[in-house]
């Protein structure tokens, strides 16, 4: 019998998750609370959509002609690693339906090892690269996201590296030069992008009876990030 997926919702034409048009899976559960987490809804692991991987491939390969050359499957969530046995099947049906695959990730999580063999493309979130600020903001130790790091250069995973940006804690020069050099001792990195803060989750919050921990700051200017992302290249 086939392993169930917990899945929130579907994005069939998407583009800013991974390369070319990609179908993208957003799964259910996190075991991160993120300051900035504008996905809350994908927090719990609330039975929501249940699809099985065949029945998953067969709704992606309607999708098939718009690829092209670099598009396909982006697993996003909520943490596509929270559902290993699914993640793992999923992945290995579109691999053999050669539809092209990518995992966008925290790295907060535990089976992955089989899961990394099956991965065209892993879009790391660096939340944090200090244990203490990592913690105060998504709640959780910094430990897993290292190991899943150490195991995606073990195992010659290419790496796209993706960080928020958010005013008056990570917007300086100094910062995103950290990490740049950080990403210069990894392999494979292909590519690195700042994503600049918005606060437009807060109602979602509010509806749903959670705090928002970052009532009053504002939105992070977009052409700031845009420089900030100059100093990586
Ligand atoms: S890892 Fe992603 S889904 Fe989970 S809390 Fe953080 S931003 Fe939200």
């Amino acid at each position: 019998m086939e392993v169930y997926g917990n899945i929130d919702s579907f994005e069939s034409m998407g583009l800013v998750d991974g390369p070319g048009v990609r179908f993208v899976v957003f799964m259910q559960g996190c075991p991160l609370r993120c300051a900035y987490c504008h996905n809350p809804e994908t927090w719990s692991n609330e039975k929501k959509i249940q699809i099985t991987p065949t029945e998953l491939v067969k709704k992606i390969s309607k999708y098939k002609t718009y690829f092209g050359e670099d598009g396909g499957v982006t697993f996003s969530g909520g943490e596509p690693l929270n559902q290993p046995e699914f993640l793992l099947e999923a992945l290995k049906k579109c691999k053999e339906n050669n539809i092209n695959t990518c995992l966008d990730t925290s790295g907060f999580g535990d089976n992955y090892d089989e899961i990394l063999d099956y991965c065209d493309l892993v879009i790391l979130d660096v939340k944090e690269l200090d244990a203490e600020r990592y913690q105060k903001l998504t709640g959780k130790k910094i430990d897993k996201f290292y190991a899943f790091l150490q195991k995606c250069q073990e195992k010659n995973v290419k790496l796209w590296l993706r960080q928020v940006i958010l005013p008056h804690y990570n917007d300086s020069k100094e910062s995103v030069l950290k990490l740049k050099e950080f990403a210069s001792k990894l392999k494979n990195v292909e590519k690195i992008e700042l994503l600049p803060y918005h606060s437009m989750a807060k109602e979602k919050y509010k509806k749903m009876g959670i705090k928002y921990r970052l009532e009053d700051l504002e939105d992070m200017n977009k052409e700031k990030c845009k420089t900030l992302e100059k100093l990586l290249k």
